[in-house]
C-alpha cells in the first residue's frame, strides 16, 4: 500500500491502472479511522480493483468556532488499517496541496442543505461538496463509498452527483455501533467516562423511534416527542435538532407515510454527536 501525499501521485497511479483497465473505488475520511470507516473500506475493497482512502481534515467544512483544531489524527494507524483491509492507496494531502492560494472556487448543493446539520452548520456542506469534488477530480473513482452515519451527507452527495452529471456511483453504508449502541465516531474519543455513558441516549432515541414507527405510529410528533424526552432526561445532553424529514429532498416532514430519515445531532457536554434512522 502506498501513503500519497500529492494530487499529481494520485493522479498518475490511478492512469496507470485505468490502462490495466482497472476499477476504482473512493472511500472520503478525514481519519483517525474506526470499524466505521472499516466497514466501507471493506465493501469498496469486494467491489473494486483498486481502492483509494482518502484522509484529509478539510478545514473549508468546519465553522470558525468548530473543532479543526483538535480534530484526532493518527496517520500511522490509519495506514494499518488501510493497508490490512486491502487498500492500495491512502491519500493524505496537506492543506496547501488542496487548497492553492486565493482558492475561489465552490461547490454549493442548495435546497438538501438547509435543515438538519445544515442549519446548525451553514458552511459545512459547502466545504464538504467541494472537497468531494475535487477528490472525484482526483481520483476518478467509479464508485465511492458514504456512511448514512452522515446521512445528510450522503443525501447531498447523490445530489451534487445526479445534478452535476458525474461519472461516480455513490454508495451508501449502513451505521457500525458499539456494542452498546452509540454509533462509532472519531470524535466519541472526546467524551469523558461520564459523557460516554450519558451519549448512549443518541440509540436509545434512535431504538425508541425505530419501535414506535414498527408499532405503527406514523405521527411525527408523537414519535420525536418520545425520542426528545429520552434525550431530555439525561442531564449531560443538549438536543441541537431531533426532526424527521423526507429522506430523498431532506425536507422537513411530519408523518412517516413515505420514506423518512429521522435524524438528530446532541451536545454531550461539548461534543456534538450524531445519529438517525431510515424508514423506506
Ligand atoms: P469521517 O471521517 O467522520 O468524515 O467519515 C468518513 C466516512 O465514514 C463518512 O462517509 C461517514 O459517514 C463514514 N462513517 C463514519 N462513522 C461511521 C459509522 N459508525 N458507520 C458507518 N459509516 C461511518
Amino acid at each position: 500500500m502506498i501513503l500519497e501525499k500529492t494530487v499529481e501521485g494520485v493522479k498518475k497511479q490511478v492512469r496507470q491502472w485505468r490502462a490495466e483497465g482497472l476499477s476504482v473505488g473512493l472511500v472520503p475520511t478525514m481519519g483517525y479511522l474506526h470499524e466505521g470507516h472499516k466497514s466501507l473500506i471493506d465493501r469498496a475493497v469486494k467491489e473494486n480493483d483498486r481502492v483509494v482512502v482518502s484522509v484529509f481534515v478539510n478545514p473549508m467544512q468546519f465553522g470558525p468556532t468548530e473543532d479543526l483544531e483538535t480534530y484526532p489524527r493518527d496517520i500511522d494507524a490509519d495506514c494499518k488499517l488501510c493497508e490490512a483491509a486491502g487498500a492500495a492507496i491512502v491519500f493524505n494531502p496537506e492543506v496547501s496541496e488542496m487548497y492553492a492560494e486565493n482558492f475561489t472556487t465552490f461547490v454549493d448543493t442548495t435546497g438538501v442543505t438547509e435543515e438538519l446539520c445544515g442549519k446548525s452548520r451553514p458552511i459545512h456542506f459547502r466545504g464538504v461538496c467541494t472537497v468531494v469534488n475535487k477528490l472525484f477530480n482526483i481520483v476518478t473513482p467509479d464508485r465511492a463509498y458514504f456512511g448514512q452515519k452522515d446521512a445528510q451527507q450522503l443525501a447531498v452527495i447523490r445530489r451534487m452527483v445526479r445534478d452535476l452529471n458525474m461519472n461516480v456511483t455513490v454508495i451508501g453504508c449502513p451505521i457500525i455501533r458499539e456494542d452498546d449502541g452509540l454509533a462509532k465516531s472519531s470524535r466519541n474519543t472526546y467524551l469523558s467516562k461520564e459523557e460516554r455513558q450519558a451519549a448512549l441516549v443518541l440509540s436509545k432515541a434512535v431504538n425508541e423511534g425505530k419501535r414506535l414507527i414498527a408499532e405503527g405510529e406514523k405521527d411525527g410528533e408523537v414519535i420525536l416527542g418520545k425520542m426528545k424526552a429520552i434525550i431530555e432526561a439525561e442531564p449531560l445532553a443538549k438536543i441541537d435538532y431531533v426532526e424527521m424529514v423526507k429522506w430523498d429532498t431532506i425536507e422537513i416532514h411530519h408523518t412517516a407515510d413515505c420514506p423518512v430519515l429521522v435524524a438528530m445531532a446532541v451536545y454531550i457536554g461539548k461534543t456534538r454527536l450524531i445519529d438517525n434512522f431510515i424508514v423506506e
